[in-house]
């Protein structure tokens, strides 16, 4: 599955979802924490970072 828009912030159905490529260096990402956000309704923040370059980035998820 081929996603070319890692940072950007994105809904999806679940958690079932491959950790988005590092930006710089195109390595797969490691899943770091998932964050409920208030006043979301079923929303959270999933953090994930390279362990290559050391960036980080986060998607919103809705939680099932
Ligand atoms: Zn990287």
């Amino acid at each position: 599955m081929q996603n070319h828009a890692p940072s950007d912030p994105q809904v999806r159905p679940n958690f079932v979802l491959a950790p988005p490529d590092c930006v710089v260096c195109k390595s797969r990402m490691r899943f770091v924490k998932s964050a409920p956000i208030p006043f979301s309704a079923g929303l959270v923040d999933v953090s994930y970072v390279c362990d290559e370059c050391g960036q980080g980035t986060k998607r919103t998820l809705k939680e099932t």
